[in-house]
């Protein structure tokens, strides 16, 4: 074995983007929902504008079909992008979607969603959206003592039973979580040592106005180890099917959670679905012995749309400032505050970004492409190795399907907003 320390040792190699074939590349030209990029920015209209391409939706959507087992049901969790057309074609292609407000609940009703099929989570249900959520029929998950006697009576007055699952915040981490949403002292869920008082509050007072449906449990987003993942359903399961034994009561659905990532950064790889849909299979097995009413669902934001989405911006300016170049676009982290880096993130990595119109051309200038507006936050490629541009082409970021428009700054600066298309 050598190492690095070793004298004459090659330099390590550089971390790099994996590549971003899912789209086309039609006469040097990067294709977005079957129209090269610069005909999609005409029919837009002005720059700059996400783009979500509904055959990578639907691609998506396939290959989790044919890589999980068909027992297991697939949810939309919209708050990765909300936009109401694309909620709409999710709604098509999903068994349900997952909200976290009434505002998205009223998106998703719009939508055509089967009330059967939505849950709502969120740590601050407010009493009139848990009377939002019973009246329109949805699964709420619990994830407090207090939201259990508002939704019994919310019940009783409207004179119907509302659906309830306790959201569970287990004893145990996800591994190797871009963001840990469970394990320790958390605002979500419940912890699993409270959960049987809530159990036994609806067992009591629940009669005629609760329905117990099961258990959610959510651990983390944007994971790329499939080993993570796959301990962590694991976990959930386990720990679902012990609260239940405890209080014999009939599960009927088990949210498992998601956190399937997406590659974002150099170096990051795509994650492998095979062992999940093993895991999962070895699940559903398990499941038709010992909670054999329960339905299995796994909840996805970002897996189902992050990758079928672009953020396009037109470069209005090209600076050189002490030999580095700027490529000064019209867009940036007011749109698009996660590629930015989110104000100020302690290491802040590249998205993967392109020049659409010049897709054939070789990446020979190390520049930066940065935003209009004034901070120098407002970055959204840092020195990256690109095609000599200039004033008139389209930048594009890619992976920016989810967590973009609708969790960015839009007012700061006053710049205009942006648009987004669903092609
Ligand atoms: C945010 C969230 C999701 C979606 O997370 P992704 O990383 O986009 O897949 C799913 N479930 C819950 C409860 C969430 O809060």
């Amino acid at each position: 074995m050598t190492t690095n320390l070793a004298a004459g040792a090659p330099p390590v190699a550089r971390p790099v983007h994996v590549p971003m074939d899912q789209f086309a590349v039609r006469d040097g030209e990067l294709v977005v929902g079957g129209m090269k990029l610069t005909t999609l920015a005409a029919r837009v209209g002005h720059t700059p504008f996400f783009a979500y391409d509904r055959s990578l939706l639907r691609a998506r959507v396939a290959e989790l079909r044919a890589a999980l087992p068909t027992a297991v049901k697939l949810h939309y969790a919209m708050k990765a992008n909300p936009m109401p057309a694309l909620v709409a074609f999710m709604a098509g292609l999903v068994d349900g979607i997952d909200v976290a407000s009434a505002g998205e609940l009223k998106v998703a009703l719009d939508a055509g969603a089967d009330p059967a099929e939505v849950s709502l989570a969120g740590p601050g249900k407010r009493d009139p959206e848990l009377r939002q959520a019973v009246a329109a029929g949805v699964l709420v998950n619990v994830e407090s003592m207090r939201e259990l006697p508002v939704l019994a009576t919310a019940a009783r007055e409207i004179g119907l039973v509302a659906r309830v699952a306790l959201r569970v915040n287990p004893d145990f981490e996800l591994k190797g979580s871009g963001m840990k949403m469970g394990g320790g002292p958390k605002q979500f869920g419940v912890d699993v040592e409270v959960v049987p008082e809530l159990l036994a509050w609806i067992a009591r007072e629940g009669h005629g106005v609760l329905s117990f449906e099961g258990f959610h449990l959510f651990s983390g987003s944007q994971n790329l180890k499939a080993e993570s993942i796959c301990e962590a359903q694991r976990k959930s399961y386990e720990l679902a099917l012990r609260l239940a034994t405890d209080a014999q009561l009939p599960v009927r659905f088990l949210n498992l959670g998601g956190g399937f990532g997406i590659p974002y950064f150099p170096g990051d790889v795509r994650l492998d679905l095979a062992p999940i849909g093993a895991n999962l299979a070895a699940l559903v097995e398990r499941a038709r012995r010992e909670m054999p009413k329960a339905h299995l669902v796994i909840e996805l934001g970002r897996y189902f749309v992050g990758e079928a989405g672009v953020y396009v911006t037109r470069i209005v300016d090209r600076k050189v400032s002490r030999g580095q170049v700027f490529l000064v676009a019209d867009g940036g982290m007011h749109h698009h505050l996660a590629a930015s880096g989110n104000f100020g993130q302690v290491v802040r990595k590249n998205y993967p970004v392109a020049i659409g119109n010049r897709m054939g051309a070789a990446a020979t200038e190390p520049a930066s492409l940065v935003g209009p507006l004034c901070t120098p936050l407002d970055l959204l490629a840092d020195r990256m190795a690109l095609p000599v541009a200039d004033v008139g082409d389209l930048a594009v970021v890619f992976q920016s399907g989810a967590y973009g428009a609708s969790s960015s700054p839009r007012d700061f600066l006053g710049h205009p907003d942006c648009v987004e298309v669903l092609v």
